[in-house]
């Protein structure tokens, strides 16, 4: 377990890994993921109480492109809508989860550091420190009660979708340095004539 904390949140893959096709499927969902600057990243979303088939339907979709984005984590904010939902699938082919306003009820004391990146700051990679134990209530898509008890990667996954729900990014919970650099990196990305 402690080896898959190294693995990247929502991060960049291996452009050796995925052929053109997958590529492709990506680049189409990666345009529908908001992006820094927007001010949905900084909103705090509400908390949802219909449970019905359009909700159903966000989930579907959700996951549809969290695969297609290669990611392993995303939060309704991240498409624009705010409300309390988000979806992981920690290990390939496992079915994606969908959490409804999620709630971390019980934080470890260990914490670790990892490298993480996020869908919606591309090219940026910072080291965040994180609780490795959490345990967490929420709701699933039909409004029954969940409660997972998560460790290392999905612990960090929650917690990264579940910061979202709130308006926080990474570049908050990195140090000075490293929200500096992704910043300057971030900057000249949406103007490259500046550059
Ligand atoms: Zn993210």
């Amino acid at each position: 377990m402690a080896e898959e904390t190294e693995e990247i949140i929502e991060g960049e893959p291996d452009e050796h890994e995925i052929d053109a096709e997958a590529r492709e499927r990506r680049a189409v969902a990666l345009a529908h993921v908001r992006k820094f600057g927007d001010p949905v990243l900084r909103t705090r979303a509400r908390e949802i109480d219909v449970f019905d088939d359009a909700l159903r339907d966000e989930v579907t979709r959700m996951g549809e492109l969290m695969v297609d984005a290669v990611g392993v984590g995303l939060a309704a904010t991240q498409l624009g809508v705010l409300h309390r939902l988000l979806v992981y699938r920690v290990q390939q082919d496992s079915p994606v989860i969908a959490l409804v306003n999620p709630e971390i009820e019980w934080r470890g004391d260990d914490e670790e550091i990892a490298e993480e990146g996020c869908l919606s700051l591309p090219t940026v990679l910072v080291d965040v420190e994180r609780p490795v134990h959490v345990r967490v209530r929420g709701l699933d898509e039909y409004g029954e009660p969940v409660l997972i008890e998560a460790t290392g990667l999905e612990a960090r996954v929650i917690q990264h979708e579940l910061d979202h729900l709130d308006g926080v990014l990474i570049l908050d919970r990195t140090t000075r340095d490293q929200r500096r650099e992704a910043m300057r990196a971030l900057r000249e990305a949406q103007s490259p004539a500046a550059a």
